[in-house]
C-alpha cells in the first residue's frame, strides 16, 4: 500500500476536494483505496453521507489501537473504503502529552493493513496537530494542494517547514509535491503564484493545475457516481497520472 498525505496548514485550499477526486480517479482505475478522514470537521465523512453525530467508529478508535479492517466503512463508491472522522478526535491532543508513541499510531495501523488496499489517502486538518504529525510520519509522500493565490503561499511555506521538521524524525525521506488548485488562468496573480511555486528546492510542482470548476464545489456529488464530469475532474485525472509517474523511490519499494 502507498500512503499519500494531502495536507496544507491553510484551510479552503482544496485538500478535501483533492482527496476525494484523487481517490475517485484511483478507484475508477480499479485500485483499492482507503480514505482516512483526519479532519475533525469531517468533510469527507459527511460527503459520503456517514453521520458525524452520533459518530460511527473511525479515526478516534484507530488511535486506541483498533485495526483498520474493523473501522473501515464501505463508502458506497466502488473500491473506496472510509475511516470516518469524529468530533472526539479533538481530545487526542491532550492525550498525546501523556501517551508516548501516539505520533506513530496511524503508521502502525496502516502497516498492519498493508495488503488490504493499494492506496491510503489521508485528508488532513489545517492545523499543526497530532493528527497532521501522524499523517506526515505515516505517508510515503506529501501532496500539498495550494490555491494559486499569493495569500496561500504562507500556508504552503508553513507546511513545507513542518514537513522538514517531521522528516528529521523519520527513518526515510519525505517526498513533497505541490498540487496547484483553484487556478484561474485569466488572472495575472494566478500565473505569478504558479511560477513562484517552482522556487522551492526539491519540491515537485504538478504541471496540471486544477482549474476553478463549479462542478467540483459539491462534495456530496463528488462522493457519488452522479458527479458531472468536466474540466476539473479531467485535470485531476492528469494530476493523478503525473503523481503515479513521479513516484518517489521509497514508494516504489513499498
Ligand atoms: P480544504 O479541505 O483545504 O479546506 P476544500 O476542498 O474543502 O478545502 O475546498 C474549499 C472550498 O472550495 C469548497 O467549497 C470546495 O467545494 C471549493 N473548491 C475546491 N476546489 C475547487 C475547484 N477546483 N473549483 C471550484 N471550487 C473548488
Ligand atoms: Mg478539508
Amino acid at each position: 500500500m502507498r500512503t499519500w498525505a494531502i495536507a496544507n496548514q491553510k484551510g479552503g485550499v482544496g485538500k478535501t476536494t483533492s482527496s476525494l477526486c484523487l481517490a475517485r480517479c484511483l478507484a475508477d482505475q480499479g485500485r483499492r483505496v482507503l480514505l482516512v478522514d483526519l479532519d475533525p470537521h469531517g468533510s469527507i465523512t459527511r460527503a459520503f453521507g456517514v453521520p458525524v453525530e452520533p459518530p460511527p467508529q473511525g479515526t478516534h478508535e484507530l488511535f486506541n489501537g483498533e485495526p483498520i479492517d474493523k473501522l473501515a466503512h464501505h463508502s458506497g463508491y466502488p473500491h473506496i473504503d472510509l475511516i470516518a472522522a469524529q468530533p472526539a478526535m479533538a481530545t487526542l491532543e491532550r492525550r498525546s502529552a501523556t501517551q508516548p508513541g501516539l505520533g506513530l499510531a496511524l503508521r502502525r495501523a496502516l502497516l498492519d493493513a498493508d495488503d488490504q488496499y493499494d492506496y491510503a489517502l489521508l485528508d488532513c486538518p489545517p492545523t499543526l496537530s497530532l493528527l497532521l504529525v501522524n499523517a506526515l510520519a505515516a505517508c510515503d509522500r506529501l501532496i500539498v494542494p495550494t490555491q494559486a493565490d499569493p495569500l496561500a503561499l504562507h500556508g504552503l511555506e508553513g507546511m513545507l517547514r513542518t514537513a522538514a521538521m517531521v522528516e528529521r524524525s523519520r527513518s526515510r525521506p519525505l517526498a513533497r509535491q505541490i498540487l496547484p488548485t483553484l487556478f484561474d488562468r485569466r488572472t495575472r496573480t494566478g500565473q505569478q503564484t504558479l511560477e513562484h511555486m517552482h522556487t522551492y528546492p526539491g519540491v515537485g510542482v504538478c504541471p496540471f493545475p486544477i482549474p476553478v470548476d463549479t462542478r467540483l464545489r459539491d462534495a456530496m456529488s463528488l462522493a457519488s457516481r452522479e458527479h458531472l464530469y468536466g474540466r476539473g475532474m479531467i485535470a485531476y485525472e492528469h494530476a493523478l497520472q503525473w503523481l503515479l509517474d513521479t513516484a518517489p523511490s521509497e514508494e516504489e519499494a513499498a
